[in-house]
């Protein structure tokens, strides 16, 4: 299906583009990637009067860093972080990079645009929970950094204005002694995963010090298993209490019922997921270089 008739205009500059959201209103949308918002529209799901195009303003596309932070223009490619030596080094970020979609998906869509469509099933958002994350975004009354915990409101709803656009992802480098993994069962590279597990850990002297987990596409929103969080905190990873973090992630899980399997099928899907991936954040957290990819039905 054609999407319906819409405006063009591209914008030059960031307070170029926030000046036409303010004067275009509600009816208009922006325009990075494309790779939800087409499709959406294709489908007839979104039907924005005007798109303001932000691939012709210059430097919004980067990463950049130093030892305590790394920093992604919003126009920022999954594919580029995907091959990004400086990303690599928090593994995490390279796990999810590589995994989104196809390459095509992958050549096209941004980091920016992932997180201002807040899709409770993709990526970016669930992986990034498990960091210290913030969004620099930039509207006609300024500018304002605001932490991803408080930036995503619900499955598709952000904090920001009319005019306001993302202009910069911020992610704190975790500190030394930590491992990270993200994993997420798919049924085919271009579709969203059936569920996915984010996991971060801090060991010292062989203690997990700090766990952060996150899981995706097993609730209306990413989910935060505070109790299998605490079952990691203050305690050695082993068998055991890999068991019984997965254990409470599966519990903590809400997921419907849909073509991708019964709820009770994606709470033991997830589980599974979460025990992988702490031991690969934790085998990762002691030095170990290890490759994780997606799981193939
Ligand atoms: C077949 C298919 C499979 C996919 N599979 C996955 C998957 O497995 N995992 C996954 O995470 N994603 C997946 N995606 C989505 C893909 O990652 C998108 O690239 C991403 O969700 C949106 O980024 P975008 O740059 O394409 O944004 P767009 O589609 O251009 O925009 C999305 C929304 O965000 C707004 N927006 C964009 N940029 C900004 C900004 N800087 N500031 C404020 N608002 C902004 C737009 O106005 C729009 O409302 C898939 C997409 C397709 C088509």
């Amino acid at each position: 299906m054609f999407p319906r008739a819409f405006d063009y205009h591209r914008a030059r500059s960031l307070k170029e583009a926030a000046k036409m959201l303010s004067q275009l209103g509600e009816e208009a949308k922006l325009l990075a990637g494309g790779q939800s918002l087409i499709p959406l529209m294709k489908l007839r799901f979104a039907n924005p009067k005007h798109l303001v195009d932000l691939n012709f303003i210059p430097r919004l596309s980067y990463i950049k860093g130093d030892k305590n932070e790394l920093r992604f223009g919003a126009l920022t490619r999954h594919s580029d972080i995907e091959n990004s030596a400086a990303a690599a080094k928090i593994p995490i970020l390279h796990d999810c990079a590589a995994g989104i979609a196809d390459v095509q998906i992958r050549n096209r869509g941004t980091i920016g645009g992932s997180l201002a469509e807040a899709d409770p099933s993709g990526d970016w958002a669930v992986v990034l929970s498990t960091l210290n994350t913030s969004l620099r975004c930039i509207g006609l009354k300024g500018e304002r950094v605001i932490p991803l915990n408080e930036f995503i409101t619900d499955a598709y709803t952000t904090v920001l204005a009319n005019d306001e656009i993302v202009s910069e992802v911020l992610v704190r480098v975790p500190p030394k002694g930590s491992g990270g993994a993200y994993l997420a069962f798919k049924r085919a590279a271009p579709v969203y995963p059936t569920a996915s597990a984010a996991v971060q850990v801090v060991l010292e002297d062989g203690v997990c010090k700090e766990a952060a987990i996150a899981l995706a596409c097993v609730g209306l929103t990413a989910i935060h298993p505070r109790e299998a969080e605490a079952e990691l905190s203050g305690k050695a990873i082993d068998e055991k209490t890999m068991d019984a973090a997965a254990e409470a992630a599966r519990a903590a899980a809400d997921p419907q019922q849909d073509m991708r399997g019964s709820a009770e099928y994606k709470r033991t899907l997830v589980a599974a997921l979460v025990k992988r991936a702490i031991a690969t954040a934790a085998r990762r957290a002691r030095g170990e270089r290890v490759e994780v990819s997606h799981l193939y039905a």
